[in-house]
């Protein structure tokens, strides 16, 4: 799954690339891709046609593209790509969704291996779409509320990295930077949220921040060749990555060999020296 600062990237090169420009036609290779949108694609295709892009918007792990008042919302899902690029290059097999534009520029791909990803309009949704008003904001927006998160994550009894995932409290944080952020902060992720201290939970946000900042820097992580700007290229912040993925690896800071867990169906990554494990643990 692509995480916050990889869709991230997506939207810094739709912004770079579309904003400005008016769409001349849609064409849907595969009608799954806009299944959320009820009213069928040529209702989809009709009511974008001559709009003009004016930027390109994200909350979480979703992208959306004002159009006048309205906005076509987006959601990569496990594999989507948005790509742009000569309009005269060859449709590869995956492509569900392409745009073009009167400028006859670069045209959009919305491309997609396994078709969990999304395409649908959002009438009234340029500022926020309905849609998406119940995620909660992400550590990159500048109105994310840092005090008020604190104060609701040492209300929760859960684990700290649960919480860090519970997209209703913080939203776009996953799996990959949630351990990353938590051995940055030297925190166990199974300490119970209400135990953590107001500093504690202010030095793991920040290191959210970081970590997140530091991934934009890189590109951010690629894991296997889908994860890509709009440019199609993938970035290297899976070289700084100091937890995820490295088990049985010396610690970055004290040379402990890092642990793996299981956690959630998934895995939790962590320093057993630097992020003790609590004597009251919950996930
Ligand atoms: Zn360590």
């Amino acid at each position: 799954m692509p995480e916050l600062p990889e869709v991230e990237i997506v939207r810094r090169g739709l912004q770079l690339h579309i904003t400005g420009r008016t769409i001349d036609s849609v064409q849907l290779l595969h009608p799954r891709v806009v299944r959320r949108h009820l009213p069928g694609p040529d209702d989809f295709a009709a009511a974008i046609r001559g709009r003009v892009i004016t930027g390109a918007r994200r909350r979480g792990k979703y992208l959306w593209l004002p159009v006048g008042e309205d906005a076509v919302l987006a959601h990569l899902g496990m594999s989507g790509q948005l790509l742009v690029g000569d309009p005269a290059r060859p449709l590869s097999a995956h492509v569900r969704a392409r745009f073009t534009f009167r400028d006859a520029g670069p045209d959009l791909r919305f491309t997609d291996q396994r078709t969990f990803g999304h395409l649908a309009i959002a009438p009234g949704g340029a500022v926020l779409p309905a849609a998406i008003s119940h995620i909660a904001p992400d550590p990159l927006e500048p109105d994310f509320d840092l005090t008020a998160l604190t104060a609701r994550i040492r209300a929760r009894r859960t684990g700290i990295k649960r919480a860090l995932l519970d997209q209703s409290l913080v939203s776009g944080i996953g799996n990959i930077y949630a351990d990353e952020a938590l051995w940055h902060a030297r925190l166990h992720w199974a300490r119970p949220s209400e135990t953590l201290t107001r500093g504690e939970v202010a030095r793991l946000l920040a290191a959210v921040q970081q970590v997140f900042s530091d991934a934009l820097d890189a590109g951010g992580t690629s894991f296997d060749s889908l994860y890509v700007n709009v440019n199609g290229q993938s970035g290297y912040f899976e070289r700084s990555l100091a937890v995820y993925g490295r088990a049985g690896q010396p610690c970055r800071r004290c040379g402990s060999v890092i642990r793996r867990d299981a956690f959630m169906n998934r895995s939790s990554f962590s320093c057993p020296k630097c992020q003790p494990r609590p004597r009251r643990a919950r996930w």
